[in-house]
């Protein structure tokens, strides 16, 4: 069976749904209506949208839909992390992931399937990119977790789950605004933060985007030996390149830059390691945030242990640097930074 493809509601900006519903079924002004029921209402099915005639509901079921992933796993967490597997039109998988605190409920969101950067700690790049994801589809998880967990309105929006999205530019930055935008999540921009792997072309466009944006650089290591071994992409562009670019970055925006430190047992966890670090980030306004490893399959790697984590946060905060630990939550259902990896078609 041939299937048309649909216009994702999720992927598109108020104005261009607006023409579409011009184009299609003359009626522009349904457009306010429609987003009205999707971002305020948490209602994603046309059937449901109920100020709409009937006649209408089946026009735009032909033509549209409102998000394009289907849930295909969910696995909930002793804390309460839930981490949702979802499938695209074309078969392929990514996941999703949900944390509630207290205070907060964070969205930890995908923008590619599958990674092209092969860090040698994350599950994500394990079997290679599969493809970009489209900007329906960035946008359509935050509305499906959103949807199925009603009573934690959504505070934050984290993207560091599988991919890297300043890899896939376009769309990472078109979700991002739809997100923030006045008649769509109206989520503050500050509430989002992208992380990267540290590509400094896009991290300086990014600069000038004139977003509130939270930006997160994923370091990992303080010396390039050891950068270039466990983050590849550090032999395309070394610390001095990287670390002059947060520096611009930073100039630009006025915006302070968190760095991530994922620390590994034996491989990047030692006081000599935590004092380049302070060397590294030697006057740049910044934070740290560290990692304990999470165990990931088909690595060699093991957790950090409770003392030398201790010992790198204790050297960091000795000299000055503003570091938080992140706690891990959902490795019980591998849910947690760097366990996200499509059970992808081959599994
Ligand atoms: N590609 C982006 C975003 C995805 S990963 C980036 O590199 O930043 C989000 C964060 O989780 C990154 O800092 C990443 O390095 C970290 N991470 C990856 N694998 C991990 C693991 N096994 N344990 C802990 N953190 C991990």
């Amino acid at each position: 069976m041939c299937m048309k493809k649909k216009h994702v509601i999720s992927g598109l900006f108020p104005d261009e749904l607006q023409k579409l519903l011009k184009d299609f079924v003359s009626q522009a002004y349904r457009g306010r209506q429609i987003l009205d029921w999707i971002y305020e209402k948490n209602i994603l099915s046309f059937s449901k949208m109920s100020n709409l005639p009937d006649k209408l509901r089946d026009e735009l079921k032909l033509v549209f839909e409102p998000v394009s992933l289907i849930e295909v796993d969910k696995q909930i967490s002793s804390d309460k992390t839930t981490k949702y597997v979802f499938k695209t039109y074309d078969d392929e998988y990514i996941e999703s992931v949900f944390i509630p605190t207290r205070k907060r409920a964070t969205i930890c969101i995908s923008t590619q399937a599958g990674c092209a950067f092969g860090c040698m700690f994350c599950a994500s790049g394990k079997n290679g990119l599969k493809r970009n994801l489209s900007v329906g589809e960035i946008v359509s998880q935050v509305l499906l977790i959103r949807k199925d967990n009603p009573e934690n309105p959504i505070t934050n929006i984290v993207i560091m789950g599988m991919g890297e999205p300043l890899a896939n530019y376009e769309n990472t930055l078109k979700a991002v605004r739809i997100l923030n935008h006045p008649e769509c999540l109206r989520l503050a921009a500050r509430r989002i933060t992208i992380s990267t792997c540290g590509l400094p072309e896009q991290i300086l466009r990014l600069a000038k985007e004139g977003l509130q944006i939270e930006l997160s650089i994923s370091l990992h290591a303080a010396n390039n030996v050891l950068r270039n071994r466990i983050v590849p992409v550090n032999k395309k562009y070394p610390l001095e390149h990287l670390m002059q670019t947060a520096r611009d970055y930073i100039r630009i925006t006025n915006r302070v830059i968190t760095f991530e430190y994922v620390i590994i047992d034996g491989v990047n966890d030692t006081k000599r390691d935590a004092e380049q670090l302070i060397s590294l980030l030697n006057g740049i306004k910044c934070k740290v945030n560290i990692i304990p490893f999470n165990p990931v399959d088909g690595t060699d790697f093991r957790p950090p242990k409770a003392f030398k984590l201790e010992e790198f946060q204790e050297t960091l905060q000795a000299s000055g640097v503003n570091v938080t630990v992140r706690r891990s939550r959902g490795t019980d259902i591998k849910g947690a930074c760097g366990q996200l990896a499509a059970h992808s078609n081959n599994a």
